[in-house]
């Protein structure tokens, strides 16, 4: 039985990687979730026996599209633009756009595969997507944003509905580019569709709550993962890298809890602050100012700055939470914040660590949330705001906060309890991909063969 589920694995990871050659990003995401199912397919053949696997691998459709813009020289710029609308067996695609220059399709289809459990996790009903752009809104001005921003949608606006396909932020996306997107597709349309996207501004449909979500929600999720042990945040040390919107709400939520955060980072460097992050100032400098991290020094003289990334691994901590991107965390930076003494990761980041380096940390005794579970959080909200918006309702920050808090630990006990179901007891990696993939194989099952 286990020869011929593994067979059935490994049959399904050889035809995507004959489809999708040169896609390294897609193959380890495959690989990573793939494998953790084969006790499903040895306990219920019906699913191999259906094809699921074969077909939930395959994107239900993916678009490519050209971005023509012009800069604020009148110079012609061409971009790419992409959306993969992977998996609507739960409800319509899901998921963000990132705009980032290493953006291809490796990239977004790893990514749209990751959302498909991950937001099933959620209970919430949204299928799987994710798009985006290679284009850098480094350095970019406000009307060159606009203008890029407009130029996507024109295009993306005939793929997209509330009922069919609903993108939100991820890197490189947030407030300021939803608004932009948002009104070019009302523009367009001609229609006031709040649903069509989430992390909208609250004074137009928006979600309280929903900025804070993913890095709340990372916190609450490891926060369960503690209390397991009998641990908390409580005097705790955190590293967390990144300083974006998923950085820096789950900087302040740790604060919240009594831990201190001591370093967070951008993609040229980290600081670190043995005093605790002053969040204060990470916001003005990276949502306000839109600066680099570097300058919190000069705020700070007392705090030090590092040129690189992964240099941030090596600080002592007690709990680390990768928020900035993906395969942040290596081998060599898992052994070393194990040997540091790690007793938690908890993944704000989508696929933040390395297959190798998850395997570090599961042979060892650290707690490990992978992102499906742990950074589900801001999805949950998006599909709260959807419901919001439906019924043209919104709710309290605290009410939203506290829903959220709800999710996180249903997540948590979900991936928890199919670890011990599927003979993987504590293996949240197998947890979360086996319960978000039961509750879409089961809709699969119902829909017939599509
Ligand atoms: N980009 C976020 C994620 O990776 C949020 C997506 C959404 O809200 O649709 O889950």
């Amino acid at each position: 039985q286990t020869q011929v589920a593994k067979d059935y694995v490994n049959g399904v990871i050889a035809t995507v990687k004959k489809r999708n050659p040169n896609e390294p990003e897609f193959h380890q995401a495959i690989k990573e979730i793939l494998d953790s199912l084969v006790p499903v397919f040895e306990k219920q053949p019906k699913y191999m026996e259906a094809g699921i696997l074969e077909r939930l691998v395959e994107p239900e459709r993916q678009i490519m599209f050209r971005v023509p813009w012009v800069d604020d020289n009148g110079k012609v710029h061409v971009n790419r633009g992409y959306r993969v609308q992977y998996n609507s067996a739960i409800g319509p695609y899901k998921g963000g756009l990132r705009f980032h220059p290493s953006v291809n399709s490796s990239i977004i289809k790893f990514l749209g595969f990751e959302q498909i459990f991950k937001n099933a996790l959620t209970g919430q009903p949204i299928g799987g997507g994710k798009g985006g752009s290679d284009f850098d809104p480094k350095g970019k001005s406000d009307n060159e944003i606009m203008r890029f921003c407009q130029s996507f949608m024109t295009e993306l606006y005939r793929h997209l509905d509330h009922d069919t396909d609903v993108p939100a932020g991820d890197i490189g996306v947030g407030g300021r580019e939803i608004g932009y997107l948002f009104g070019q597709y009302k523009r367009i349309k001609n229609q006031f569709q709040a649903g069509v996207l989430t992390g909208k501004g609250v004074g137009y449909g928006g979600s309280l709550a929903r900025t804070e979500a993913t890095g709340y929600g990372t916190v609450y999720f490891v926060s369960e993962m503690l209390k397991d042990k009998g641990l908390d945040f409580e005097g705790k040390t955190i590293v967390v890298s990144g300083s974006g919107n998923v950085a820096i709400y789950a900087i302040e939520k740790a604060h919240q809890f009594g831990a201190t955060v001591v370093a967070c980072s951008d993609s040229n460097g980290y600081v670190y602050d043995k005093n605790g992050i002053n969040l204060e100032t990470v916001k003005r400098l990276k949502e306000v100012e839109r600066k680099r991290i570097s300058e919190y020094v000069k705020e700070h003289p007392h705090a030090e700055y590092y040129e690189g990334c992964s240099g941030i691994w090596s600080i002592p901590c007690d709990i680390a939470l990768p928020c900035a991107t993906q395969n942040e965390i290596d081998e060599e930076s898992a052994k070393t914040l194990v040997a540091n003494g790690v007793i938690a990761v908890g993944e704000g980041a989508n696929m933040p660590s390395t297959l190798e380096a998850i395997d570090v940390f599961l042979n060892s005794d650290v707690l490990f949330g992978p992102a499906k579970a742990a950074n589900a959080g801001g999805v949950a909200v998006s599909a709260l705001e959807m419901a919001q918006n439906s019924a043209r309702v919104s709710w309290s920050f605290e009410e939203v906060d506290a829903k959220l808090h709800e999710i996180m630990i249903n997540i948590y006990q979900q991936s928890m309890k199919a670890s011990v179901e599927y003979g993987h007891p504590g293996n949240l990696v197998y947890g979360a991909n086996i319960a978000g993939f039961l509750k879409v194989a089961d809709a699969m099952m119902f829909h017939g063969i599509i």
